[in-house]
């Protein structure tokens, strides 16, 4: 028989201590949600269900007995460090699970100026750990956007990705070792090396499995000289998408590494960049490292554009005050909140990536369904901002007037039918339906054809290390 809500707080308390567990109403109603439903949760509005409450575990043993008890009594776990989630991976999907909260885990355990990486407890937030690489003269290479709130577990957890991510790579690239926690309780810790050949890469069976598989409670990631005197940004405003895809995969196959690359539609370049844009496309680019490198990098790419007349090269200092106000923090969440009651005016992403062949007609074809089917659009647009040698992410933006609804009815009139459009055409065209925010609840549906035939693989992790089902369900894996 399973736990009623007192039972689960009285267990949770003995293994913790009161102070760890958090119960109060108004935390476990935000607690139940993430961003994906932030319109409802602006407006104060919520629909469960609910957890039975907060644990703020202090050590991955503090993390194992959790789990251990939650396993035993089949009830669902959903751990989260940064919240700053967008598609549903934070919401508890069952009545009475347990948030599990890793953000008191927030030591920089270690910086190897010599072996160059650093060590992190999952809650360390990305900001505090750059910043005193910086300090010394060192960076992560890491830029996500969230960068001010996002903390390390929750960047594995979901694969994340940052700006620079065409020099340095995503998360992924980026973790040398871990540790995390199983739910039958087993602390598993691969070590950091630089490279090994001993079956699998098992990093990967915990990097990005969004809290369905385990709990990460360490990181270990590498680390990069900083130097940011030897960067050079440079923008053009052009015509068309199909143009910008072809200069970033000739920049791409050439075997040019910018650390930025950034190419806006017309709707989305004037979003950012009202001042110069013009109803113009927007092409971005920015080369980094060792001065030599960097000083030719630019040169070549320069060279590239050149070929395509259509581009007309923009002041660097447009692009550089837009660079340096890219990342959002607590103030930019409290202004948008207040925007959004005010305008009723919410804007949501989704982000894609395909093979060079196929991306051009994903993004028009998209644009298209969204315009045509979704009602009250006020933005439909995106841009390309990381580019791999076969292929590049989109990142779709929609902003739309509520109009007409009631906020708890927000997501199946506007949000999910977007979703689902873009989610059909990318995968119609061969593409992934998720390129860096993860699956969460709401891509969960089309998981199975995202996989195909691998999908096996992906469903035997599941029924091996969580049998009994407890790790955030419905995130990744359908409820
Ligand atoms: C304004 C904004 C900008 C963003 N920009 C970017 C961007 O540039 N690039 C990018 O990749 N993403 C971006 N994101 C998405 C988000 O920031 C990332 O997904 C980030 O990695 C989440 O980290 P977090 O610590 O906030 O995790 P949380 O929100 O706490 O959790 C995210 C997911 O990971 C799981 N999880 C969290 N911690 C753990 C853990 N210790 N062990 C196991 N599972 C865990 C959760 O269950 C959940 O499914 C952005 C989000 C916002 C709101």
């Amino acid at each position: 028989m399973s736990l009623t809500k007192a039972e689960i707080v009285e267990q949770l308390i003995k293994i913790l201590s009161e102070d760890q567990v958090v119960t109060d109403e108004e935390v476990l109603k935000r607690s139940s949600v993430d961003r994906f439903r932030r319109f409802e949760e602006i407006h104060g509005v919520f629909t469960g269900p609910f957890p039975a409450a907060v644990v703020y575990v202090e050590s991955a043993a503090e993390a194992a007995e959790v789990l251990k008890f939650a396993n035993k009594h089949g009830i669902n776990v959903v751990p989260r460090t940064g919240q700053t989630a967008t598609e549903g991976g934070l919401e508890t999907a069952v009545e009475n699970s347990i948030v599990l909260d890793g953000s008191r885990m927030n030591k920089i355990i270690n910086i190897d100026t010599y072996n160059m990486q650093a060590t992190c407890q999952c809650g360390t937030p990305l900001q505090l750990l750059e910043d005193r690489l910086r300090d010394l003269g060192y960076t992560t290479g890491h830029s996500p956007q969230s960068k001010p709130m996002a903390h390390l577990g929750g960047l594995v957890a979901t694969r994340s990705i940052g700006q620079f991510s065409t020099l340095y790579g995503g998360i992924e690239d980026m973790v040398v070792g871990l540790e995390a926690v199983f739910p039958d309780g087993h602390i598993a810790r691969i070590k950091n090396v630089p490279r090994r050949a001993a079956g699998p890469d098992i990093r990967h069976v915990i990097i990005g499995n969004e809290g369905a598989l385990c709990f990460i409670t360490e990181v270990t990631v590498k680390i990069y000289k900083y130097m940011p005197e030897n960067n050079i940004l440079f923008g053009y405003t052009l015509e068309s998408m199909k143009t910008g895809f072809e200069i970033l995969r000739e920049v791409m196959v050439n075997g040019y590494r910018p650390s930025v690359t950034r190419l806006y539609d017309q709707e989305d370049a004037f979003y950012h960049f009202p001042h110069f844009s013009e109803g113009k496309c927007v092409l971005i680019f920015m080369t980094e490292g060792p001065k030599a490198i960097s000083e030719a990098s630019a040169a070549a790419i320069r060279e590239i554009v050149a070929r395509y007349p259509e581009c007309k090269e923009v002041d660097s200092r447009y692009i550089e005050t837009w660079f340096e106000n890219l990342n959002w923090d607590a103030s930019d969440v409290a202004q948008e909140r207040a925007e959004i009651l005010e305008t009723k005016n919410i804007g949501n992403t989704t982000e894609i990536s395909a093979g060079w062949d196929k991306i051009y007609d994903i993004y028009e074809a998209c644009v298209e369904r969204i315009r045509n089917e979704v009602p009250d659009m006020t933005l439909v647009g995106g841009h390309a901002s990381h580019c791999y040698i076969n292929g590049t992410n989109l990142y779709f933006v929609h902003y739309y007037n509520v109009v007409d609804c009631k906020p708890e009815e927000e997501i199946t009139k506007y949000h999910l039918p977007i979703k689902k459009i873009i989610v059909e055409e990318t995968l119609k065209a061969g593409g992934s339906m998720c390129h860096h925010h993860g699956v969460g609840k709401y891509r969960s549906p089309w998981i199975k054809e995202e996989h195909g035939s691998a999908y096996y693989i992906l469903e035997t992790l599941k029924k091996s290390f969580d049998p009994r089902g407890i790790m955030n369900k419905g995130t990744i894996f359908p409820g």
